[in-house]
């Protein structure tokens, strides 16, 4: 096959396989399987080893297994449907006997024949103290190949069978005389990669399991490989376009000098590289890692002052309405009304004749939440854009607020700190700065991971801590009544709290049902010390800042992740007071749990503990469905697959160092990859 038809052949419909019609293909839909190629790239979720026989007197309850036998009685039938019947067959290898059992419709009876060898294939169960076998597969002795082998195990759908979907794999295979490599002779010598036909066939039909591996690790190399160098091109793309320069960065000590305290060295290199930046004609996008509390907004607050003093707009948005109206406070204040800022929330009252007063220029710093990407929005002089806590933005999200303009430099704050290896494939569309120390007489929050005893004892610490002047936040896992575990819900816990616990303090309750303006004025309140105790829901989770509060205690500790857990204990001890967290924890019986709430009460380093939340958790659970804005991996694994990163990372940078716009011939299917992945992942081409 040429190459034009190889490419159209990937790119056909699923009927184009062998067996697939109409009907099919609406259940290969189903499984999100289009096209040939997603039927090549639909890798097994497991694989079950069929590759010896089991004698009877061997088969353990529980197990899988292949057992070869000889039929000497027909199968006895019990309807126990209209349409089913349970057949029961006793069958004997000469070494025991074993109950052969299934299910058929009696339309469509198996076909058995009496004297002749068999081998079946299933798992071990018992039933009154009699082995039996729940049949998954059986085939005459004399096809014994089809069967004695490492089996692919796909995912299915209702009314979609394994044989099918082997089936149509080895049919879509059969289509093809070789795959194509991205890779070359030299790179796949050079990082030992097998060859992509080689790999393909071997996931869906491997001849050994030490064969599997290498062939997985050549496809979890392609995968990141391409992912990485996705994100590197667009990248690249965006600094081709151009924005107006920033000329004037001596407002930055103009700014400093008005603040009550003064930047830690850390600040000081990363807001030098960001006015780089905007000195710089080329569009910027950078990312601003850093622990919880080293200081992130202030960053980008002097930012957006240099701008302004330029003449230029600059905007802000949060994820949460809460962070919207706290960034507004604070730089409201940061700024002393030598600038002119304005906040935008879907409750802002007015929209209209703020709208115009932005596009007017009456206002030189906007701050807002997603209300800000409304079309209506137009903020024609803006030169950066920051968004805050980003994880919760998709890649493309990112970069929406500087279409605002004709382009604009992005600047992204993180809400976790991860690993920077990792930083670089999730953020690889952007460059990189890191917060590494934290403002000078922090004190270490001392954690504590306790459980039900000390109750009484930790609300009597609280109560001396709000005699002393201070607040405590309360923290309950998010869940659903329904859910009916002993978890307490926010609701709950806050009425207890109010009327048994703390009957003489004032309590405010904050949860994700209310509406925007009620949960600001709980918020508001708390901040101006109004309340004494914040009961909360995760809500609080990211960013919030009141330097009184000095307690957070958090309900059910172990339904949380490490970095949450350590997110939620920074909003105390950002003030001069000493400050406690309490983990409440009744699962400390469990090992892993255990583990987890030894890191920390251990740790206090946000980047460690990133780390080792991966380690333990896993990438999908780190960071939830999608939060990341990043396709889905079909074979990498980000925590374990780390080392091939690293080179994959690599070649990336020498491949587009040789060709940035991927035109050479040999990088042309790379380029068609890159393009298939980000198309097919939200249906918006980013590539122009
Ligand atoms: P984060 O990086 O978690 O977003 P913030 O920007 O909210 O942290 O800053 C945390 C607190 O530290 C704020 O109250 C802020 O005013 C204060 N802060 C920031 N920089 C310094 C500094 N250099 N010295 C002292 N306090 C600082
Ligand atoms: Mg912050």
């Amino acid at each position: 096959m040429d190459f034009q038809s190889y490419i159209k052949t990937l790119n056909t419909d699923v009927t184009y396989i062998k067996g697939v019609g109409e009907k099919r293909k609406i259940m290969l839909n189903r499984l999100s399987l289009y096209n040939v190629w997603d039927i090549i790239y639909n890798f097994p979720k497991d694989y079950e080893d069929r590759r010896t026989f089991v004698k009877i007197c061997d088969a353990k309850e529980g197990e899988r297994c292949c057992i070869k036998a000889v039929l000497s009685s027909f199968p006895m039938q019990k309807r126990i449907k209209k349409n089913i019947v349970l057949c029961a067959l006793p069958v004997n290898d000469g070494t025991g006997v074993i109950f052969v059992k299934w299910f058929s419709n009696p339309k469509y009876p198996v076909k058995f024949d009496l004297g002749a060898g068999y081998i079946f294939y299933g798992k071990v169960t018992k039933n009154f103290g009699k082995l039996e076998l729940e049949m998954l597969e059986a085939e005459r002795a004399d096809n014994a190949e089809n069967v004695l082998k490492i089996m692919p195990v796909y995912h299915l759908t209702k009314g979609v069978t394994q044989k099918f979907v082997r089936g149509t794999v080895k049919n879509a295979f059969d289509k093809f005389d070789i795959f194509y490599d991205i890779f070359d002779d030299f790179t796949r010598e050079r990082y030992s990669l097998c060859s992509l036909d080689f790999a393909l066939r071997q996931m869906h039909f491997p001849s050994d399991f030490e064969t599997l591996a290498k062939a997985r690790e050549r496809l979890v190399f392609e995968e990141l490989f391409i992912l990485q160098l996705s994100l590197l091109y667009i990248r690249k793309n965006r600094e081709q376009k151009t924005t107006e320069r920033v000329r004037d960065i001596s407002y930055k000590e103009e700014f400093e000098k008005t603040l009550p305290f003064t930047l830690t060295g850390a600040q000081q290199n990363v807001l030098n590289e960001v006015l780089c930046d905007l000195q710089s004609e080329k569009c910027a996008n950078r990312l601003i890692q850093g622990d919880v509390g080293s200081g992130k907004t202030v960053i980008a607050a002097a930012a957006m002052y240099v701008c302004v003093k330029n003449g230029f707009q600059s905007a802000l948005m949060a994820p949460t309405e809460i962070l919207a109206v706290q960034h507004y406070e604070t730089l409201k204040k940061m700024f002393d009304g030598r600038v002119n800022i304005c906040l935008l929330t879907s409750s802002t009252k007015g929209k209209k004749k703020l709208y115009e007063a932005i596009e007017n220029g009456e206002f030189d710093v906007i701050i807002g939440t997603h209300a800000l990407l409304n079309d209506n929005v137009k903020i024609p002089k803006l030169i950066l854009a920051v968004t805050d806590e980003q994880h919760r933005f998709g890649v493309n999200q990112r970069s929406v607020l500087s279409a605002k303009t004709k382009a604009c430099n992005v600047l992204v704050m993180s809400a976790t700190p991860i690993p920077r290896t990792l930083a670089l494939i999730l953020y690889g569309d952007l460059d990189i700065s890191i917060v590494n120390s934290m403002p000078k007489g922090r004190q270490k929050i001392d954690t504590f991971c306790v459980n039900e005893s000390y109750r009484k004892r930790a609300y009597s610490f609280v109560e001396k801590e709000i005699e002393k002047g201070r607040q405590a936040y309360i923290v309950c896992p998010l869940i659903d009544e329904s859910e009916n575990l002993d978890v307490m819900s926010g609701e709950k816990m806050f009425a207890h709290l109010a009327n048994e616990v703390f009957p003489t303090r004032k309590i405010g309750l904050l949860h994700g049902k209310m509406k925007a303006d009620e949960k600001d004025k709980v918020m508001q309140s708390f901040k101006n010390g109004e309340l004494d105790i914040l009961v909360s829901t995760t809500v609080i989770e990211v960013g919030v800042d009141v330097p009184n509060a000095t307690i957070m205690l958090i309900e059910n500790a172990e339904r949380f992740g490490l970095s949450q857990l350590h997110q939620l204990r920074g909003r105390v001890g950002r003030g001069e007071h000493k400050s406690y967290c309490i983990l409440f924890c009744n699962a400390l019986d469990n090992e892993k749990t255990a583990e987890r709430m030894k890191i920390m009460v251990k740790s206090s380093d946000g980047f460690e503990i990133a780390k080792k939340d991966l380690e333990l958790r896993g990438f999908g659970e780190f960071f939830g469905t999608r939060q990341h804005g990043l396709p889905t991996l079909k074979v990498a694994n980000l925590f374990t697959d780390l080392e091939i990163l690293k080179h994959a990372q690599k070649l990336c940078y020498e491949v587009l160092s040789r060709d940035p716009n991927l035109k050479h011939t040999q990088n042309r299917l790379i380029f068609a990859r890159i393009k298939a992945l980000f198309n097919k992942f939200d249906g918006r081409d980013i590539f122009n």
